[in-house]
């Protein structure tokens, strides 16, 4: 199909949430490239938003939804499923995790965090203890909930009212998290760096206090690693940037590199707090499912993808830190492994963003000013050079 018939038909019958997209289609994809309807070449600096973790149709991801979905593609989980028993050893093996849930995205990993530590308190009989502190710029998801701990007022001011029992506090503010601290908080959310929040990083003592913090007070510290997860940082979770354990967290994005997952992990107390009855899902941990991420977490593993990130991430950074150099509208680059934002100085993030594209190469933008690179993890110090000289010739021809 042609991409104006494409495009008439989401106009006419797709809700519109999304606006006037990029006007393009993607057809097929290999590692790092996609092709649309006119069989035109793009080079993916975004990955999906940190989904595609292995590029595009990884040989090893393919045969394994292939080998799975001619075997069995769903059960339930009244029924014990093979798949999902190994894919919770892996992720325990692999984290600070004792037990895993899976479900279908990261809101939904985030929903059952936030019910985790809520029934936690209320077991043992402590019911004013529902209250979650979150970060303003923070992002948990697109739920009622997970808009509700989401700190930003776009997102919630049109579905008020909201969930009770979320309160915002700047990041990086040790003072004004400890003031907000009382005996009715059950837990504290973060994300270890924020993501649609406009990449911004925590400070290494920042998060050492605030696990110190939880500590002393019984909080539970959940993260939110639905986007920092599974190399994209340059380590394989976020949290060991700061040498700290959350007693909870989150995966999805990256985890099945396309196929759709959520995992709630968490380790120590948090652990048991569910019991039969509890939680559930009809989708989640599916054998499909769990065999994608299965094969994701293996080819991470045999590639050296986290190295990989956290080394060519470190050369992206630089890259683009010598592009500052020569043009005076980049203010600052920020980032970890492959998670970068690039701040302007001035609301240009959509229009270099699109003449990105127009060469065929996919970045994002968070807001006016701040572009995005979330490439897959597979991601070549050739295919950086590519990237930051035609950065470079954008930027040059702005007026
Ligand atoms: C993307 C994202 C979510 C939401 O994930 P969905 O799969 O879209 O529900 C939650 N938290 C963070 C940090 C994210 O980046």
């Amino acid at each position: 199909m042609d991409l104006e018939k494409i495009i008439e038909l989401d106009k006419k019958y797709y809700f519109n949430t999304f606006g006037d997209r990029t006007p393009v289609c993607f057809t097929y994809g290999k590692g790092m490239n996609l092709w649309d309807t006119d069989g035109r070449k793009y080079t993916d600096f975004l990955a999906g938003i940190a989904v595609s973790s292995l590029g595009h149709s990884h040989s090893n991801l393919v045969k394994a939804i292939q080998e799975q979905a001619e075997k069995v593609i769903h059960t339930s989980s009244l029924y014990y499923i093979e798949q999902q028993a190994l894919l919770a050893k892996k992720i325990v093996d692999i984290s600070c995790a004792e037990r895993v849930f899976f479900a279908n995205s990261g809101a939904e990993a985030n929903e059952g965090a936030i019910k985790l530590a809520r029934i936690f308190f209320k077991k043992q009989g402590l019911d004013h203890r529902y209250e979650i502190i979150t970060l303003k710029k923070s992002f948990h998801g697109r739920t009622l909930t997970t808009t509700s701990a989401t700190g930003q007022f776009k997102y919630q001011n049109k579905y008020v009212p909201l969930t009770p029992g979320f309160k915002h506090v700047a990041g990086n503010d040790i003072e004004e998290l400890k003031a907000a601290v009382n005996e009715n908080i059950c837990a504290i959310m973060l994300e270890s760096i924020q993501g649609e929040g406009g990449v911004n990083l925590a400070d290494y003592e920042y998060m050492k206090a605030v696990r110190k913090l939880c500590d002393e007070t019984g909080i539970l510290l959940i993260l939110d690693e639905v986007q920092t997860g599974m190399g994209r940082t340059g380590t394989m979770f976020g949290y060991e940037h700061f040498d700290i354990m959350p007693d909870i967290f989150t995966l999805a994005k990256g985890l099945a590199g396309g196929f759709p997952i959520g995992a709630l992990c968490a380790r120590g107390v948090a652990a048991d707090a569910f019991q039969p009855g509890d939680h559930g899902s009809t989708f989640g941990g599916n054998p499909l499912a769990c065999a994608a991420a299965l094969a994701v977490i293996e080819t991470i593993e045999k590639e050296g993808l986290v190295k990989n990130a956290n080394n060519n991430g470190k050369y992206l950074i630089e890259s683009l830190n010598q592009l500052k150099q020569r043009h005076s509208i980049i203010k600052e680059v920020r980032g970890m492994g492959l998670m970068i934002g690039i701040q302007l100085e001035e609301e240009k993030a959509v229009e270099v963003k699109n003449k990105c594209f127009e060469k065929g190469w996919l970045i994002g933008n968070i807001g006016g000013n701040t572009l995005r690179m979330l490439p897959p993890l597979i991601v070549s110090k050739d295919d950086i050079d590519g990237m930051t000289a035609v950065l470079d010739e954008v930027l040059g021809g702005l007026k």
